[in-house]
């Protein structure tokens, strides 16, 4: 009886790994290197022959070189194009394909309180973080910082009309590196849904957004710790998702140089000019990708100063700010959903947000 007992459950178990390996069989997933950073797609099409799943990703993979092309700060794209212009005079023709997101960029500029501006782009320069393979060693030199803290760095501060963009000075330098991952995630995903796929994730470097659910179950994924302790999961905080959601997280530990004991990261204040202090790591899960990418960057540079006004300006449900000193700040209904995976210190008003 005892024997037979045993094959059962011997069998069993190799049943639900048969089964598991089926689901798994289901999951496709690919790897594509653009937007400087690694893109993992992963969807669920049984249906599909390999041949149309790899003209797929070939198609989704155009998408995101495109929008790497059209929003870089150099080279010939769209963007770089414009900001040639601005050197030298102040006002330009904004092409068709850049004035959705320059549009959607200027109005989060302006309802963020001073944190996220996509003008700052010379700043951006200026501290070496433009350029993801040679950082610096040390700060800019003070007088080179300050010339181009006096150079126009703010997207607050021109107009939008009639498709032309208007600054007060010449010397204005855009950057999208806050917000054009988001739109392209968001992009990559329509290919996607265009094509009739209903259930993906695309997973650029962590930040990410789903269709569809996962095996009947909705999509998990983990925020990253900022500071994970030594030989743990770097994972923090473990999130289930629903259709269409996006999650996105800015953290100091992605671009950054230490000098003299003190990190200097590439999410600056456009207040100070210089890199901001208030945070480790700020993760906003939205509908809208790029609103998603833009508010982590805005969080992140507000700090536990400005979360609550910015979590109520942009209506936001699940937000959540680590702090200077690693205390979790995190909106009501962010608690609701977060499934802690490391040891953390909540704000004494986490939950009462
Ligand atoms: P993210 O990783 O989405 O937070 O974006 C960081 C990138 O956005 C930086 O590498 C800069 O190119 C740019 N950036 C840095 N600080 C800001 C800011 N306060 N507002 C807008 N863009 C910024
Ligand atoms: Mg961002």
């Amino acid at each position: 009886m005892k024997r037979w007992i045993g094959g059962a459950l011997i069998l069993l178990m190799i049943g639900v790994l048969v089964l598991r390996g089926r689901e798994a069989d289901d999951r496709f997933e690919r790897q594509i290197y653009s937007m400087g950073t690694l893109v993992t797609l992963t969807l669920r099409a049984p249906d599909r022959s390999p041949e149309a799943l790899a003209a797929l990703v070939s198609e989704v993979e155009s998408e995101l070189n495109r929008y790497q092309q059209r929003w870089s700060v150099r080279g010939s794209g769209a963007l770089a194009q414009l900001n040639a212009t601005l050197e030298e005079s102040t006002t330009v023709p904004v092409p068709a394909t850049l004035l959705p997101l320059l549009r959607k960029a200027k109005t989060v500029a302006e309802d963020s309180a001073g944190t996220f501006d996509p003008g700052l782009g010379r700043l951006v320069q200026v501290w070496g973080f433009d350029d993801a393979e040679h950082f610096r060693d040390a700060p800019p030199d003070r007088a080179v910082l300050t010339v181009a803290k006096r150079l126009p760095h703010r997207l607050t501060e021109t107009t939008l009309q009639d498709g032309r963009l208007q600054a007060e000075k010449p010397g204005l330098m855009l950057d999208f590196g806050a917000i054009a991952k988001g739109a392209a995630v968001g992009a990559a995903l329509d290919v996607l849904k265009q094509a009739g796929i209903e259930h993906a994730m695309v997973n650029a470097g962590g930040d990410l957004q789903v269709i569809g659910h996962a095996e009947g179950r909705p999509w998990r994924i983990a925020v990253r710790h900022p500071r994970p302790p030594a030989d743990a999961p770097r994972l923090l905080v473990g999130i289930e998702l629903q259709d269409g959601e996006a999650v996105f997280t800015s953290g100091d530990y992605e671009r950054y140089f230490e000098f003299e004991g003190r990190r200097y990261h590439h999410l600056l204040d456009p207040r100070s000019g210089e890199p901001a202090t208030g945070a480790q790591s700020s993760t906003v899960i939205h509908d809208d990708p790029a609103l998603a990418d833009a508010l982590a960057t805005a969080l992140f540079v507000g700090g536990v100063e400005q979360f609550d006004a910015l979590v109520d300006q942009f209506a936001l449900e699940f937000a959540m700010l680590v702090d200077a000193e690693g205390r979790v700040h995190a909106t009501a209904g962010f608690m609701d959903r977060a499934d802690w995976l490391a040891d953390v210190e909540f704000a004494p008003d986490a939950d009462a947000q």
